[in-house]
């Protein structure tokens, strides 16, 4: 992508370095309780961000003001570059005369982060919180994008962040809603589940919606990248990945298959009225 020297988004927090007070400790009963808050909202499986917490909170950065201004640094540029393209492209489709769209804050951060939704270590990877209406992210995620789910690239990274868009405008749509209500009116976990995964493709849709739309040039092999890392981060690579056996009810995100099957409709239509999950 040739996203240097584009507009940056006025929308970034740059939360990085700031200490999370309590963060210290171990984040605790409430901590696990608002760990679990996330994972609902996130639809990422609590057990396994369960097994995540005594990772949490050994060393959170010392208290520090916060950087001034817009990120100046090579990866927090980019993260501001990208959200600031999905923030015309979306205001584009959501009104022809623009100023429909409600943009998002995005917040970085390191190790963990207070939201709406709860305090959450960066072990649970990027997340959208619909009460604050921010996407939280811990840059460092795009290192583990890149060695551990061997999906290198700032496309890849590119569509981390229009996914999470992708579930704002799914909020201000109201679908996030309608899925949530849904969920508790589910009989079973697996039907929970399975609505989970339709929201989730959702997101991957819109990802590819956005990629249509960018105006920042892309070049060869970007997209590629992408649906490399929509293909790493399904459930089936992730399960096999984390315990060696894949159970396909437990799926809260979708197959692999399923999200470059959704990420690629996305960026074929260019429309989000194709993305009926
Ligand atoms: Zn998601």
């Amino acid at each position: 992508m040739r996203w240097q020297g584009r507009k940056q988004s006025d929308n970034v927090e740059d939360r990085r370095g700031l200490r999370v007070p309590g963060g210290g400790a171990g984040l605790g009963l409430g901590g696990a309780i608002l760990i679990l808050a996330v994972a609902l909202i996130t639809g990422k499986d609590p057990r396994a961000l369960l097994q995540l917490l005594s990772q949490v909170q050994e060393s959170v950065p010392e208290a520090s003001a916060p950087p001034a201004g817009p990120p100046a640094d090579e990866l927090g540029k980019f993260a501001s570059v990208v959200l600031a393209d999905t923030e015309s492209t979306w205001d584009a489709i959501f009104s022809p005369t623009g100023g429909g769209y409600q943009a998002p804050k995005m917040v970085l951060f390191s190790q963990a982060v207070r939201s709406a939704c709860g305090t959450a270590s960066a072990a649970v990877g990027p997340f959208y919180c619909p009460n604050d209406r921010k996407l939280y992210l811990d840059l460092s995620f795009f290192d583990e994008l890149s060695h551990r789910f061997g999906a290198p690239g700032d496309f890849a990274q590119a569509y981390v962040i229009a996914h999470e868009v992708g579930h704002h405008v799914q909020n201000l749509l109201g679908i996030s809603d309608q899925i949530h209500a849904a969920q508790q009116r589910a009989g079973s976990e697996a039907e929970e589940n399975a609505l989970s995964v339709r929201l989730e493709l959702q997101a991957d849709c819109l990802a590819g919606v956005w990629a249509k739309h960018t105006k920042i040039e892309l070049e060869a092999g970007d997209v590629e990248e992408g649906l490399r890392a929509a293909a790493a981060i399904g459930d089936d690579r992730l399960q096999k990945l984390g315990q060696g056996e894949v159970q396909p009810e437990s799926w809260t995100h979708g197959s692999s298959e399923q999200r470059v099957r959704w990420l690629r409709q996305g960026i074929k239509s260019g429309d989000p009225n194709t993305c009926k999950t």
